[in-house]
């Protein structure tokens, strides 16, 4: 055997789909091309400044320099369980229904490990954030894949999942607002996931990441506002988009006791938790002035309203989202995802995310990024409706 022959869980990692389109992105920006980057979900505004003094403050204090606290600070898991009253009407005990987590992708990445035994089934969303199915891989788990359609309003349908998969189940992920479809969920919605869950004896696992991105006064719901549904999931939150943080990476978990209890064990062994010194920063974030989210999101759904209309003047066909900071659009007539994405790419300099790398029901979608300045995305427009599609 060679010496650094890979693990199988690595060698039956689904292909990455986006790695053409990153080539493609590479050679064209080696010709020095202007690129207008659409591509990624990484906020370009920065952090609000008190947040970076508190870091600063708390960076000083030699009592942060220390092993935190593995399941998170007690001053920071508090700040978490009032603010999920207040926002949700949702009751958390800080001690046993919350933990950090070094950003919500480090906790949805390590779920599994607590509860999926290899052969088991996870119930996966798809297009989606890739992390779900690759972490129920990891774990020696199957995805079932729960197809996210347009008429079903990129809601799954549970009656579709055959009763011996579900019968299989262990896990089930969900996530709305949706990345990648912007899509959103009613509380009608969360209440059937929490009955099939109870059904057949699954955790659901929602990923809430946008829940603070969301337009024109609607506020999205947390899954556990719904009766029941903290009797069979929890819920990975995150401080990364709401606050321009994603470099931070700090987020949270919260819910049932045996999911947060399941999830500490794993990461007490694996990681040690947050620095304090973010978890200091974060607990400003949450309780500190929130007129930052209120501007971030006013930024956003100008660049949305822009967008929005330019494209549809450009002929392409896509709804105004209510939440999250991306746009999925229709693929016209005649080209497939990654050929639009690499027409575009190649023609006008610009970046976008072919839906099928998401997952293939993602196929005859492609994914925009409100992550550019105004007068970008102005020029983003003309450069499109200067070419004919
Ligand atoms: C951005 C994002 C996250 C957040 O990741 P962090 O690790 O908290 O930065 C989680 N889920 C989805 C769907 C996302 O798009």
């Amino acid at each position: 055997m060679e010496i650094f022959e890979k693990a199988e869980r690595l060698k039956k990692l689904p292909p990455y789909l986006f790695k053409e389109i990153d080539r493609k992105k590479a050679a064209v920006m080696a010709k020095g091309v202007d690129i207008i980057d659409l591509g990624v979900g990484d906020p370009d505004l920065p952090t609000p400044p008190h947040i970076i003094e508190a870091l600063n403050r708390a960076v000083n204090d030699p009592a942060n320099h220390r092993y935190p606290s593995y399941s998170g600070m007690g001053g920071f898991k508090e700040t978490v369980a009032q603010w999920y009253g207040e926002r949700f009407g949702v009751d958390l005990d800080p001690q046993t229904e919350v933990v950090s987590l070094i950003g919500s992708k480090e906790g949805i990445a390590h779920f599994p490990l607590a509860f999926i035994n290899p052969g088991d089934v996870a119930l996966v969303p798809t297009p989606a954030y890739p992390v779900y199915n690759i972490a129920t891989l990891f774990a020696g788990g199957e995805s079932f894949f729960m197809p996210l359609l347009s008429e079903n309003r990129f809601l799954p349908d549970l009656d579709a999942i055959p009763n011996e998969i579900a019968s299989r189940a262990r896990v089930m992920f969900i996530n709305y607002p949706n990345n990648p479809t912007s899509a959103v969920a009613d509380p009608e919605f969360f209440s059937r996931v929490v009955e099939f869950a109870k059904e057949n004896g699954i955790v659901v696992c929602h990923d809430a990441a946008y829940t603070e991105m969301a337009f024109d006064g609607y506020r999205p719901h947390s899954f556990l506002e719904i009766e029941g549904a903290k009797e069979v999931g929890l819920e990975f939150h995150s401080l990364s988009k709401t606050y321009n943080m994603t470099g931070w990476r700090i987020g949270f978990a919260v819910g049932n006791p045996e999911a947060i209890e399941g999830l500490g064990a794993i990461k007490s062994n694996i990681d040690s938790g947050v620095f304090q010194a973010v978890q200091m920063a974060g607990i400003e974030a949450i309780r500190g002035d929130q007129s930052c989210v209120k501007e971030m999101i006013e930024v956003y759904t100008r660049r949305r309203d822009l967008m929005v209309k330019g494209l549809a003047d450009a002929g392409f066909e896509l709804e105004s989202p209510k939440a999250t900071f991306y746009l999925w659009v229709k693929v016209p007539e005649g080209y497939t995802s990654s050929g639009l994405a690499t027409r575009l790419l190649e023609d006008t300099g610009i970046v976008v995310t072919p839906g099928n790398g998401f997952g293939e029901p993602g196929e005859g979608f492609f994914r925009i990024a409100l992550t550019q300045k105004r007068e970008r995305l102005s020029e983003a427009i003309e450069r499109i409706k200067a070419i004919s599609l």
